[in-house]
């Protein structure tokens, strides 16, 4: 492709929106374009990229098994309202009315439908497994789209669905999964971390997510320093020390005019904010929830709101709050009643904790669960935090950011049940087929990608995914060695099925360099008059800071050479 064709131009500057370097880069180098909040198209670079992508994952699916189809995008509302999921994506659903007023879905996601496609075709377990996928864009009403791809409302994405008779089947196709998954980002170029998921509420059911460690990553990850260990931190778990309490004491009122906060408590009590417990206040469906907890651990919602099996949950208003008789900053659950209470399973790492007094201005201390308060529920709803011991090997724990690029998850019967996809087995008993899923945002990838492999310049493609393998910049185009020369070395190394970018525009080196640096493709090969003077052209691979003097005796061989390692 010659640049001068090329569709798709770099900018001067960035547009002030892109707050993330791959929304920047993406943006200034032409290769997406905004149509609307969360809505992009691809230009030719992207598209290419996007191609690649496609094509290594396509490769991985087909060796595992999977069979490439293809769902439609507009879904009756009805199979969302069978399997109940119409509540659970709540406002992420794109709906539309059609002229005979019925409403529509945009698909965000296919189980619903590839479960139903199941359910017509198979009917013995003869027919099983099945590892039907797609590559095909998806619609969700994200409510904050971001980072340009990295959170789209449109965006391209596989989706493969596991069918099998039971849970043995289940788990070797999906351990044949995530191994699919590795070699697909490492084919890619692009390694990624493969970190335990949370599975929502359905709960007790495997999931992982790959993550691309990236500093502008939205999903926290927590890792041990010691094991292979990696959660992301909506489900990881850690070890909650013992805090020394001492034997139970008697329970003792404390005036404590204008104390609040857990800080305060803790300084007036000369303890750490490991002996207090703290109260916070959710509505999980509208209902006030009591939640108390270690003074020093926050609440991890998303285990929360699993543990609840609600569909909505938040911080309670403060109307909420004191409607419910709650004496918020004084609130504890002793003697608290009419009111759901959970608790994190941190209160029993100690004794002689101090709580709060259930009037204006008073503590109580020597709370001691379950001696002195009963609580509905107790499991541990705790945010893990790096610097907490390792729940596998009690080695320390760390944290990091990272982009989840693919999500894999053991559906189990839930949905089949739900879209009456069964089959029957070799005693002829009739059974709900298991399943699984797995996602990888294609999108999303091309800007962790990018967010992975940057520098103040540009992008650095890694070689798997870039758009053409070598940049020819043909310096001073209007003389006619270098003109020729840059042609000839394009078309030959074309003729060898090497992928080629040339800048044959009338533009200064200046011009050409930078752009050579935004759009990042792997190898850069430079033709001035000054470098046929020694009958040479430079050459520079996109991570080197300086070129390298080439005979272009040999040039195309030497090139390829460079490409292939
Ligand atoms: P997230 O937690 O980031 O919202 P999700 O868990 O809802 O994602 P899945 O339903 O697991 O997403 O979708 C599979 C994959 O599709 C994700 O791993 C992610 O890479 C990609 N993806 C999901 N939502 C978006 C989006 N709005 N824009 C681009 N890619 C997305
Ligand atoms: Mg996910």
């Amino acid at each position: 492709m010659r640049i001068s064709q090329l569709f798709g131009k770099t900018l001067r500057d960035v547009p002030a929106e892109a707050e993330t370097v791959s929304h920047q880069l993406l943006l200034k180098s032409g290769m997406i374009h905004q149509l609307a909040a969360g809505v992009y198209s691809y230009l030719p670079l992207a598209w290419r990229v996007l191609r690649k992508i496609e094509n290594i994952i396509r490769e991985e699916m087909d060796r595992a098994g999977g069979q490439e189809l293809m769902m439609p995008v507009l879904q009756p509302i009805e199979i969302w309202q069978q399997s109940g999921r119409d509540r659970s994506f709540g406002k992420t659903l794109f709906t539309l009315c059609d002229r005979r007023e019925r409403t529509l879905v945009l698909g965000p996601t296919h189980e619903e439908v590839i479960t139903l496609l199941i359910s017509y075709n198979v009917r013995s377990y003869r027919d099983l497994p099945l590892l039907p996928y797609q590559i095909q864009t998806k619609l969700r009403d994200e409510p904050r789209p971001r980072a340009g791809l990295v959170r789209g409302r449109e965006f391209i994405m596989k989706d493969l669905y596991s069918f099998d008779v039971d849970t043995a089947g289940l788990d070797k196709n999906y351990q044949a999964m995530l191994r699919a998954y590795n070699n697909i980002f490492t084919r890619c170029g692009l390694p990624a971390i493969m970190v335990e998921a949370d599975s929502g509420a359905i709960g007790g059911k495997d999931s992982h997510e790959f993550m691309l460690v990236a500093p502008s990553g939205e999903d926290e990850i927590i890792y041990c320093e010691g094991c292979k260990y990696a959660a992301n931190a909506e489900k990881a778990t850690s070890i909650k020390g013992k805090v020394e309490g001492g034997e139970p004491a008697a329970i003792e009122e404390v005036a404590t005019p204008g104390m609040t906060s857990i800080e305060q408590i803790a300084a007036f009590f000369k303890v750490p904010q490991s002996r207090t417990l703290k109260a916070v206040f959710y509505a999980a469906d509208g209902a006030v929830v009591f939640v108390v907890i270690r003074g020093d651990i926050e609440v991890n919602e998303v285990k929360l709101k699993n543990l609840l099996h609600c569909d909505e949950l938040r911080l309670a208003t403060e109307a909420e709050v004191s409607k419910a008789g709650i004496v918020a900053g004084s609130a504890s659950p002793v003697g608290l009643a009419g009111i759901k209470i959970v608790a994190d399973d941190s209160i029993t790492t100690g004794t002689n904790f101090i709580a709060g007094g259930n009037k204006p201005d008073t503590h109580i201390r020597n709370v001691n669960y379950p001696r002195d308060f009963k609580v509905d529920i107790i499991a541990d709803i705790a945010r893990a935090r790096a610097g907490d011991s390792c729940p596998k090997c009690e080695g320390k724990l760390a944290s990091t950011h990272g982009i989840e690029v693919g999500h894999a998850f053991k559906l189990g019967t839930f949905l089949s049940e739900k879209m009456g996809a069964s089959f029957t087995d070799a005693e002829g008993v009739t059974k709900p087929i298991v399943m699984g899923c797995y996602g990888i945002g294609v999108s999303r990838l091309l800007s962790a990608a990018i967010e992975q492999n940057h520098d103040d310049k540009g992008i650095i493609w890694p070689l798997p995914i870039a758009p053409f393998q070598v940049h020819i910049c043909a310096l001073y185009m209007e003389n006619p060695q270098v003109a020729a020369t840059a042609e000839k070395l394009y078309a030959e190394l074309q003729a060898q099925g090497i992928e080629v970018l040339l800048d044959d525009r009338m533009e200064s080196p200046g011009v050409k360099f930078n752009d050579a640096d935004l759009l990042g493709m792997p190898v850069r090969v430079t033709v001035s008059p000054r470098s046929l003077e020694k009958n040479s052209v430079e050459v520079k691979r996109r991570t080197e800071k300086k070129p390298t003097l080439l005979p272009l005796d040999g040039i195309v061989e030497k090139l390829r050479e460079l490409i292939s390692g």
